[in-house]
């Protein structure tokens, strides 16, 4: 049991962005983040135990690495049995990125990690900060009847949408309504109240589960993404790059690419080789059919496995932890066709 006195309890981790910045005077800072209440008064009106902790340095989500999430999961890791749920604060440059990669590595998931920022920081006046972290922690915080997380998932809360976090991707850059899930429809929306779908929501077989951490992540993957006038010398340093154990084909409409030999050649160069070729959509909304398309073809011909509706964001943190798990490229393809955490609709 997490909850003291018996209030719900969820910790706050501060990893930088525009959200916990405040002006200085001569721009913006951010601001110290284990007094959040002094910031963000409206905390103290929850019945709940808040926490605060902060990463060191703070970034810019920008400069994200891996090395952050695996920081970042050991810490949830660490604090698991302290708290009910967890928030995270993130810069909306890469949150999708990072919320996809956290929901591979972080298995048996019972309680909700969710992921939120702002595009003005919550000392600002206008800010949306103050609605997205304040929605953020009710979310960490629901549960049901029988004392269960409502959303055990790793989330993105972002203008009044919850969103799974695998499948969402920053669609704005500077409009409040920043995030969209092209291909899943929202967890949950916040009116008047905070309406949860609960059918649409990822629950474990056992809430009793023991969560398991995977930080072995394997980064050597490139993105490709074809485009008219794209060169033979471009494809080839890309599909047949040293240091490259895969690479995600970002392709047009349902998975469609150059169906010159050139191109196909090259691809399937890279196949031979071992590499793992994963086909995914440029377009925001729709899926991969490889089967639709001569020119879809013959990427599946050679070798290319389909990304189904996933993002890139997503495909690129499942590459990440898959590799990470298993040395075998064939056991990787298969398991990248699987529905692993809800990143792909099957
Ligand atoms: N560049 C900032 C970041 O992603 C923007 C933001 O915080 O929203 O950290």
């Amino acid at each position: 049991m997490t909850s003291t006195n018996g209030k719900a309890a969820i910790l706050i981790i501060y990893t930088g962005g525009t959200i916990g910045m405040k002006d200085s005077g001569s721009g913006l800072v951010p601001f110290d983040f284990s007094n959040i209440p002094d910031e963000v008064p409206e905390l103290r009106k929850f019945d709940l135990k808040i926490d605060a902790c902060t990463f060191d340095p703070l970034i810019d989500s920008s400069d994200v690495e891996p090395s952050m999430w695996k920081e970042l999961a050991e810490r949830i890791k660490h604090e698991y049995d302290n708290y009910d749920g967890f928030v995270v604060l993130h810069g909306t440059d890469t949150m999708a990125y990072s919320a996809s990669a956290l929901s591979f590595m972080l298995d048996n998931l019972t309680k909700p990690v969710v992921f939120t920022g702002s595009q003005l920081p919550v000392g600002s006046l206008r800010t949306d900060g103050k609605e997205n972290l304040v929605s953020a922690i009710e979310v960490a915080a629901a549960k049901d009847a029988d004392g269960h997380a409502l959303v055990p998932e790793v989330t993105i809360y972002f203008n009044s949408q919850l969103l799974r976090g695998n499948r969402a991707t920053k669609v704005n850059s500077t409009a409040f309504d920043a995030f969209r899930s092209p291909n899943f429809p929202p967890l949950a929306e916040a009116g008047i109240d905070i309406r949860y779908q609960r059918n649409l929501i990822r629950y474990p077989s056992s809430f009793g589960a023991q969560l398991t951490v995977h930080t072995g992540l394997d980064t050597r993957v490139a993105i490709l993404k074809v485009h008219p006038g794209i060169t033979g010398q471009v494809a080839r340093n890309v599909l047949l790059g040293d240091g490259i154990r895969a690479v995600i084909i970002e392709t047009y409409g349902s998975g469609n690419a150059i169906s010159k030999p050139w191109f196909v050649n090259i691809v399937k160069e890279a196949a031979e080789q071992g590499k793992i070729l994963l086909n995914i959509t440029q377009c925001l909304a729709g899926d991969v059919n490889m089967n639709l398309y001569a020119t879809g073809k013959a990427l599946k011909d050679a070798g290319v496995v389909s990304g189904g509706d996933i993002t890139t964001e997503s495909g690129l943190g499942k590459l990440f932890y898959l590799m990470g798990e298993y040395s075998d490229n064939e056991k990787v393809k298969a398991l990248l066709a699987e529905n692993l955490k809800g990143e792909i609709s099957k």
